[in-house]
């Protein structure tokens, strides 16, 4: 699971401290292809999930009437408590609205940025990191200067981060043929063809991130929308990212696995499914300028949890967990909504009369939920697509040793179809002791509904042992330091830009207000990232707020 950007293959000489690791893990690598299997997982955690029995409920047709006394008026009930909810949330507090409530069907906030907490250290459960935003990501810097994470902007408006913020060194490593590497390209043992390939390919990004349209726009940046709509570059949507490498002769192995991998990491699609668009939006869009390497990124042990608490607290008055929203209707000519939610602890049946309503839970849902939806916007919600992940929290008593290059934030492994570990004590500074690696798997070599099944069917046992027999690549004595062990399948976990998708008119015309009703989510943009989800939550909140006949000053 990484921030794997242009920085990641910079060719330069071997580092001596990459020398000297590669040196001493020379030995250690060969003990360690003559370890025994060490005794089986001792029985300890749990497996989260989202609440599917109320999902599916909604998607059966659970449609209740609250009694004549549940019913509560506000002006404005955002639904969803993700990111993209709690932003706009956010937002309508700052628009001085006060009347406003988020209804979250899980007991927490966060969504798919939720994160856990142990007596070692906190950890993500998905989201864990945003790349330094450029000067046009105008909410999430916001946000961010509110947190205290940025402390101002430089002469070119670049915002200027507090150190303690961004990943610590040594970021990234890969393991391949016993060794643990610097880097998520495996410079070691790349032939001149993988070498040549990457400096290929790092003069085409380097190209994009120079080309601007007409008006000025980059070809990729974040948000989406302030990115250029021009044909040159939403043409890329047409071709698959594996096609248009193959389209430049560059078939080395090294290069087609970092690029598969960035995919599979991002978007949880491979590279043959991923369109050319958003494989390129993922390598360009976080380089500031050709020459620059990629934006640092900023984390913390709980990942984006530091960013949903910050939201969260901020909405603490307003925000209200473990209540579903089970329907949504527009009433009167469009003038206001009609919410009904129930109450996940008391199964009570609650209803809220509003003049404005935020969908931010994904779209997939919105025909199940929102009443009368036009069939367009059906067939629209019909073009999403998202890829079940599991994530593992594992918790070791002991870390395991190391063959190579050290511990990093962020841990892959070649050989694997997963995403390998993030090291949640990493950005804390402690170094030795017990800690927590999150685990991840994007469950996408089989189509989506295929893998999603088995992933609802998997028990803790074969999860666990999925998850354990992934990292004995690396860490052959590990299974005997895992103290517990607790895996989220989270089934709908991130839209996949697949081919055509991002420049569809289904996707575009997905974020339009239905009258009263306006939407947020990441899957608006057609990718999954916390500052996507910032964009649409602000966004709607200002729709709102002009709505309801504030005056705005837009923060997008
Ligand atoms: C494993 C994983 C790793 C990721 N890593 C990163 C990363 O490192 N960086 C990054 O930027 N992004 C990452 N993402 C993407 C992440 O999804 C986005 O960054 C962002 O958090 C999405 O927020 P959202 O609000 O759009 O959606 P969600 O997180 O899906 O939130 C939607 C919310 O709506 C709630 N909801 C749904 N239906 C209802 C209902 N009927 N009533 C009430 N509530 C409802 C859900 O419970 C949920 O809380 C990752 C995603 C996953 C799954």
């Amino acid at each position: 699971m990484a921030a794997v950007g242009v920085r990641d293959f910079h060719l330069g000489p071997i580092s001596r401290r990459r020398m000297l690791a590669g040196l001493v893990g020379g030995s250690a690598g060969l003990l360690a292809g003559c370890s025994r299997r060490e005794p089986l997982l001792p029985p300890t955690g749990e497996i989260l999930a989202p609440n599917l029995a109320i999902g599916h409920r909604i998607r059966d047709g659970f449609r209740p009437r609250p009694s004549a006394d549940a019913w509560q008026e506000t002006d404005v009930v955002v639904i969803g408590g993700g990111i993209s909810g709690l932003a706009a949330a956010w937002r309508l507090q700052r628009g001085g609205l006060e009347r406003f409530l988020v209804l979250e069907m899980e007991t927490v906030p966060g969504g798919t940025a939720r994160s856990g907490q142990s007596s070692v250290t906190a950890y993500p459960w998905g989201a864990h990191y945003v790349p330094v935003p450029m000067r046009e990501n105008r909410s999430l810097i916001a946000i961010l200067k509110e947190m205290g994470v940025i402390g101002g902007l430089d002469a070119m408006d670049s915002p200027i981060v507090g150190e303690q913020f961004l990943c610590r060194d040594p970021g990234e490593r890969v393991f391949l043929d016993g060794l643990w590497q610097e880097g998520l390209f495996p410079l070691d043992s790349a032939s001149a063809d993988d070498r040549a390939a990457m400096q290929a390919f790092r003069a085409e990004t380097a190209r994009w991130a120079r080309w601007r349209d007409g008006k000025g726009r980059r070809a990729f940046a974040i948000p989406i929308a302030t990115a250029s709509d021009d044909a040159e570059v939403s043409g890329l949507d047409r071709v698959s990212m594996g096609e248009w490498m193959r389209l430049r002769g560059w078939n080395s192995p090294r290069l087609s696995w970092l690029v598969d991998y960035s995919c599979r990491d991002d978007y949880g699609s491979t590279i043959d499914e991923t369109s050319a668009w958003a494989g390129l939006f993922y390598f360009v869009s976080r380089l500031r300028t050709p020459t620059d390497e990629s934006q640092p990124v900023i984390t913390w042990p709980e990942g984006n949890g530091r960013i949903v608490r910050h939201l969260a607290d901020r909405v603490a008055g307003n925000l209200r967990c473990g209540l579903a929203c089970v329907d949504l209707a527009r009433r009167e000519k469009d003038t206001s909504v009609e919410i009904v939610a129930l109450d996940i602890g008391t199964q009570n049946v609650v209803g809220f009369r509003a003049r404005h309503a935020v969908f931010a839970a994904p779209q997939f849902l919105a025909p199940y939920v929102i009443r009368d939806l036009p069939a367009e916007r059906r067939r629209n919600a019909a073009e999403f697509e998202y890829s079940p992940w599991l994530v593992a929290n594992v918790h070791l008593r002991e870390r395991p040793e190391e063959f190579g290059f050290p511990l990093c934030w962020d841990n892959v492994f070649y050989d694997s179809r997963s995403l390998g570990y993030v090291t949640a004590t990493h950005q804390a500074g402690n170094d030795y002791g017990p800690t927590v690696f999150t685990w991840y798997d994007a469950l996408c070599d089989d189509p989506a509904r295929v893998a999603r099944q088995r992933l609802l069917d998997m028990t803790w046992n074969e999860a666990a042992e999925k998850v354990v027999r992934d990292l004995e690549t690396a860490h052959p004595e590990i299974r005997s330091r895992v103290e517990r062990l607790d895996v989220m399948k989270w089934g709908h976990a991130m839209v996949r830009p697949r081919i055509g998708f991002v420049w569809s008119p289904a996707r575009r015309q997905a974020s339009q207000p239905l009258g009263p009703i306006h939407f947020a989510g990441t899957d608006l943009s057609g990718v999954a990232l916390c500052e996507e989800a910032v964009f649409h939550g602000v966004r709607a909140a200002e729709e709102v707020l002009r709505g309801l006949g504030r005056k705005v000053d837009s923060l997008i």
